[in-house]
């Protein structure tokens, strides 16, 4: 029986140890936190249930797929629902509410543009063409050699499904309306670049966004980590917290032995890290090893990193829907102050999550309020308690402004997430938040490598390789490392 350690229990982590247990793999799975899940981990307080990072529940096939390939279902581990709304946006002049239904959503873009409607259907035929292809294809890809691309029809599909576009040109093909645009851009956010960087191919996600829904497992986002942890555990693997790696020990190309934090060391035939890649790189292995210098991370394009706050009220907001987003102010001078200038955006965009209104356990009682507000700001910020209380007192003045509530005398409970402790918890390479922009130059095959080129036996998962960032990305970035080590076992 072959062994394999896995290095971080981030969702790709949880998902790949799945994938190796059924295939016979004695795995060991290690983090360095006091639970599995990495950024899809929690933390309670007084009856509030926070969840650390994710709280957008997109492409809700991936999971069910992934359960299926265990026999299982979603609904043997959680309670997905729908949401209706799927979310609101807080212009600088109206509001408006993004329906679940594809036919209201539709209505809703009349109202805004005419004939956007029409349009709308175009755009989204479009991306879901590119969504069925990725996914049908393209998306299992580990990437390693441009000869994946021959065995397929995907030299056609690069050229004729907007890779070479960028999303905004792409969305502004069809619509003129800044709010419309702004309103198909927003999850460019999610794949850790801006409209103009990212390739117009992701308007796939548009697809999975105004088609597929948006969801929200019962109990919080945690429930996706119960859930994989708890298949995890089932299928056999070995979970071990609150260890850190902090070396590779490397002879004859080979990786011998994970030293650890508190002198447990680690041998096993595979060893696959799904710790940052260039956390990896620049700090567990010998620079003699390194595929990928310090001077090579530098000029990645990474994703924002973000200034987190997480609140507890003891009012309801009368205003808020579950998921909102606050584009009231310029969305490019942001863009441009974060990932140009590298600098504290001004007057940022900002979004706010309040799951209490959907699930009331995420709350002490039904009077509360439990909210999420999340400011994407640039990787490697400086982060000062100072500046962090000056942006809380900026976005709360805008918030109290767009519901017309007072909040600051409602909170009950207040803490904070920024760069450091993106750093601290996850070593997240300049603190950001997930992982390398899905820019056209840092997507597929141009991703850092899954399997290491210098070292034998050792690959990668996670955000930082292929597919990309977000959740669903994370599990199919497990699943195709996974699938990768179990071919090169049986070599
Ligand atoms: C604030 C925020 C909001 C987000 N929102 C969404 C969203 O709404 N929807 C969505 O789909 N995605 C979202 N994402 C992105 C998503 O969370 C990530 O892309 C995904 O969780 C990454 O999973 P991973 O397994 O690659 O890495 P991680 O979750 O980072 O896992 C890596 C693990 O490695 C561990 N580790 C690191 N170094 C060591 C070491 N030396 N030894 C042992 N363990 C180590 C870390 O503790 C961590 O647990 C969000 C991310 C953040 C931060």
């Amino acid at each position: 029986m072959k062994e394999i350690t896995i290095i971080g229990g981030g969702l790709s982590g949880l998902a790949a140890s799945c994938y190796l247990a059924k295939s016979n793999f004695k795995v060991k799975i290690i983090d360095k936190n006091e639970t599995m899940g990495g950024r899809l981990s929690s933390f309670e307080i007084d009856g509030f249930k926070f969840d650390y990072g994710p709280s957008w529940y997109w492409m809700p096939d991936v999971f069910e797929d992934f359960f299926n390939e265990f026999d299982k279902e979603v609904s043997d581990y959680y309670d997905l629902k729908r949401l209706n709304p799927s979310y609101k946006f807080f212009f600088e002049k109206s509001n408006h509410i993004i329906p679940s239904k594809f036919s209201n959503i539709k209505k809703e873009y009349e109202k805004i543009e005419n004939n956007s409607s029409i349009k709308l259907d175009e755009f989204i035929n479009r991306g879901e063409k590119k969504y069925k292809i990725s996914m049908n294809g393209f998306i299992d890809l580990p990437n390693l050699s441009f000869r994946e691309y021959f065995s397929i029809d995907v030299l056609k599909y690069f050229f004729s499904l907007d890779f070479f576009i960028s999303l905004r040109k792409h969305i502004k093909k069809y619509f003129s309306n800044t709010k419309i645009i702004q309103m198909l851009e927003f999850p460019s956010m999610f794949l850790g670049g801006t409209p103009s960087n990212t390739p117009g191919l992701y308007s796939l996600m548009n697809y999975a966004d105004l088609k597929g829904g948006t969801w929200y497992p019962m109990g919080g986002m945690i429930e996706v980590t119960k859930a994989f942890t708890n298949l995890s555990l089932e299928l056999g693997v070995e979970h071990i917290n609150n260890i850190e790696i902090k070396k590779l020990m490397i002879d004859n190309s080979s990786i011998v032995e994970a030293k650890s934090s508190i002198g447990k060391n680690f041998k096993s035939d595979f060893f696959l890290c799904c710790a940052e890649y260039p956390f990896v790189q620049n700090n567990l292995i010998e620079k003699k090893y390194r595929t990928y210098s310090r001077n090579y991370w530098s000029k990645r394009k990474v994703a924002p990193s973000a200034l987190i706050f997480y609140l507890g009220l003891s009012e309801k907001i009368k205003n808020f829907e579950h998921h909102n987003l606050f584009f009231d102010n310029d969305f490019d001078k942001h863009l441009d102050e974060i990932f140009v200038q590298k600098k504290w955006p001004e007057d940022p965009l900002f979004y706010v999550c309040c799951p209490s209104k959907t699930d009331s356990s995420t709350v002490p009682s039904p009077k509360h309020e439990n909210l999420f507000i999340l400011v994407p700001i640039g990787s490697g910020s400086l982060d000062e308690e100072k500046i962090r209380n000056i942006y809380f007192k900026k976005i709360l003045r805008r918030i109290e402004s767009k519901v017309k509530q007072k909040i600051e005398d409602k909170i009950i409970f207040k803490k904070s997430f920024c760069v450091n402790d993106f750093k601290n918890r996850y070593n997240a390479y300049n603190g950001n938040a997930y992982g390398l922009a899905n820019t056209l130059f840092q997507t597929a095959i141009f991703k850092p490598k899954m399997k290491d080129a210098k070292i034998k036996n050792l690959y990668y998962s996670g955000h930082f390789t292929v597919p990309g960032p977000g959740l669903p990305p994370a599990i199919i970035s497990g699943k195709i490392a996974s699938k990768q080590i179990i071919k090169d076992a049986q070599i």
